[in-house]
């Protein structure tokens, strides 16, 4: 595993003739960024500790209805707290968690723990190739009741291969102390101890650093809707689960013919409109020829 820090040269002068250079170390780091609130607080404090940070935010199909508008929130979010970004697109990927996830399923079809795992592997992978030190995460203890109990997030960390390696800044007082605070990178002292389902103590925390916005943007991931969620099961179940077919399932009504015919109905013009773009070439587009409907 690669521990690095990015040099970062200063020059102090110290007299008129004499230029004296200083090479500061800078640690750097990498936090898994979805634009809302603990991921926002979660940067800022460690950009707060000097470290410099990358926000880094997977998207998938299932990230929003409309991906590429919750693209451009998230990134307004980053450039709000002048956070570097990168977005990598893993919906290809991921349809192979939706299949047989080794931790099963939320209340609906939600992979939660599979998601970080296979989330923070490939983080590691960025990490390792890149220089950075540790892993960040806006985790919070107990906020939520599947993946953010404590013995889970312990289980994500090793599985993920990160074993202290992955920093949860909010909680990290409730935590055991990882790497990088043993190390002296970060200071634990300087991070938190907040746990449970209540918002109070990240919205104290925003104020404190002059966070106003913070929303989720655009709602959450598709996964954890039930009326989504059962639309996608009947795909997967009928062995049609493919990117055209996921971004079909967000518009009109839904309705199964046989095992090989699911059809959908535009309610309105922009279902119609969106329909109509998500179509695969193989797909029976059918429209009212004399009257509207
Ligand atoms: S809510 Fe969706 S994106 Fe978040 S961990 Fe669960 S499956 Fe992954």
């Amino acid at each position: 595993m690669i521990h690095g820090a990015r040099p970062k040269q200063a020059r102090l002068r110290t007299c008129p003739n004499v230029l004296l250079s200083v090479i500061i170390f800078m640690t750097k780091a990498i936090v898994m960024f979805s634009g809302g609130l603990d991921s926002v607080l979660t940067a800022k404090v460690l950009m707060n500790e000097g470290i410099d940070v990358l926000g880094l935010t997977f998207i998938t199909e299932f990230s929003a209805i409309d991906v590429p508008k919750f693209t451009e929130k998230i990134k307004k979010r980053a450039e709000a707290i002048s956070l570097k970004l990168r977005i990598i697109d893993i919906s290809q990927e991921f349809l192979g968690l939706l299949k047989d996830p080794f931790y099963g399923f939320g209340a609906n079809i939600n992979p939660c723990v599979d998601c970080k795992i296979y989330m923070l592997k490939r983080a590691k992978e960025i990490m390792e190739k890149e220089g950075y030190s540790f892993i960040a995460t806006g985790e919070v203890v107990g906020e939520r009741p599947m993946s953010q109990r404590r013995d889970t997030l312990y289980v994500i960390e090793k599985k993920a291969g990160l074993k202290g390696y992955l920093l949860r800044p909010l909680s990290a007082k409730l935590l055991n102390p990882t790497v990088p605070e043993e190390t002296g990178l970060i200071n634990r002292e300087h991070l938190y101890a907040i746990s449970g389902r209540s918002r109070k103590p990240q919205m104290e925390l925003a104020e404190k650093f002059g966070i106003s916005e913070y929303a989720q943007p655009a709602g959450g991931c598709l996964l954890t809707e039930p009326a989504f969620s059962s639309r996608l099961k009947d795909i997967i179940k009928h062995d049609m689960l493919n990117i055209d077919n996921i971004k079909l399932l967000k518009f009109g009504r839904h309705f199964r013919l046989d095992a090989k015919t699911r059809f959908v109905l535009g309610r309105d013009e922009k279902d119609n409109e969106n329909v109509l773009s998500s179509a695969e070439k193989n797909d029976v587009i059918l429209s009212p020829k004399d009257f509207n409907g």
